[in-house]
């Protein structure tokens, strides 16, 4: 067995032997949202955890997600309607059985946060405040502190995933290879290799192991993603056998803040849901399939202005240098997305 992990050709050449050994039922690679929740059910049946983090948690798509969450919460609203919009923005690519369980899965999940302290934004008389954004037809987005809705949530499992006894959370500590019993296709994992700064390779043997280390949008030279998208997660699985699926479904953002030199801030969709146009110095349309999207959207929405800015919209206001801040409640103007290109 040794000779196995010793010749293969993994991304560095090792011999488990010599390294730490550190054995747990279930290994989570990644503390994003798939990865926190896959620890916490993991955790809530009895099994011993580690999840592991190349960066700090402030660091994940998860993190950054601002306009909010998707959800059937209100009486006026449907399944039917929600999985009806997402159909038809998916353009045909969506898998409907798949679309119907997520979208009827979302109150509960939502339920399950609310329950676990995640602090959503309220309206003035305590019901939960919904904005509405590009191809839904309802006001079905929830958020938390304005455009921070993934901070949020992230601070809400992560307290959840490490209060709990069985969840050991390994910062900064980096996947490089899936280890697996042979080169056969479908030989099954045993664990990994990482790498930490301060403890350098180290050999994590696990029951069970789930890759949950999110995208690669690191890999395009524009991009709204954190610095940890650049898709290893997905390399070493390809290297333990896996086969990789659907790869040209990467998230771009039509709608970041381009300015040279300066953070591709996102000016979220939810400035649109909420009546922004899309526009360029020059004319209207910025990106022809994003307006498209944005007149979609913008279809069961009020007037530019009917209705007080969402947190999002405060976000892209603060972006470009409107007296916004946290909370903003002034209307939107239907320009805002083009005031933030100039
Ligand atoms: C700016 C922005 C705004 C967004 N807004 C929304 C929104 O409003 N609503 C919405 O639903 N979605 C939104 N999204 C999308 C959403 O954030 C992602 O789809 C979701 O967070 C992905 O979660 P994840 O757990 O798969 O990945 P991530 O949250 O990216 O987590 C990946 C984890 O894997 C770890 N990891 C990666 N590689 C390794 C490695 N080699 N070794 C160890 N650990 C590794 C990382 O450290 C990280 O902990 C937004 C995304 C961005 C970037």
């Amino acid at each position: 067995m040794e000779r196995v992990f010793d010749e293969r050709r993994y991304l560095i050449p090792f011999r488990s032997s010599l390294l730490p050994q550190i054995f747990t039922d279930v290994l989570v690679v990644g503390a994003g949202v798939a990865g926190l929740r896959a620890a916490i059910a993991s955790a809530e049946a009895g099994a011993e955890v580690i999840v592991l983090s190349k960066s700090d948690l402030a660091h994940t798509n998860t993190a950054w997600a601002q306009g909010g969450i998707a959800s059937v919460m209100e009486p006026g609203d449907s399944f039917d309607a929600h999985i009806a919009d997402t159909m038809t923005a998916g353009a045909g690519l969506c898998d409907e059985p798949v679309v119907r369980r997520v979208v009827e899965g979302g109150p509960a999940r939502m339920r399950e946060c609310l329950a676990w302290g995640m602090e959503l934004d309220l309206e003035g008389d305590g019901t939960l405040d919904a904005g509405q954004e590009g191809g839904h037809s309802a006001r079905r987005i929830y958020h938390a502190g304005g455009d921070a809705t993934g901070a949020e949530l992230s601070r809400c499992l992560a307290a959840r995933a490490t209060g709990h006894a069985n969840v050991r959370l390994f910062g900064q500590c980096f996947l490089l290879d899936f280890v697996t019993a042979s080169e056969e296709a479908g030989s099954r994992v045993l664990g990994a290799i990482t790498h930490h700064p301060r403890f350098g390779l180290q050999m994590i043997w696990a029951r069970s192991t789930i890759l949950a280390s999110g995208g690669a949008g690191v890999v395009y030279r524009e991009t709204s993603n954190p610095h940890v998208a650049t898709g290893d997660g997905l390399a070493a699985a390809y290297r333990a056998g896996a086969q990789l699926a659907d790869m040209a479904f990467t998230q771009f953002h039509p709608t970041v803040l381009y300015l040279p030199g300066a953070a591709r801030s996102l000016i979220s969709e939810a400035v649109r849901g909420e009546g922004g146009a899309p526009a360029g110095r020059r004319g209207p349309a910025v990106h022809a399939r994003g307006a498209r999207a944005g007149r979609a959207g913008a279809a069961g929405c009020r007037e530019p202005g009917d209705r007080q800015a969402a947190g999002p919209a405060g976000r892209a206001a603060r972006a470009a240098g409107l007296p916004a801040r946290r909370g903003f409640r002034g209307p939107v103007p239907g320009d805002l997305v083009a005031a933030c290109q100039l």
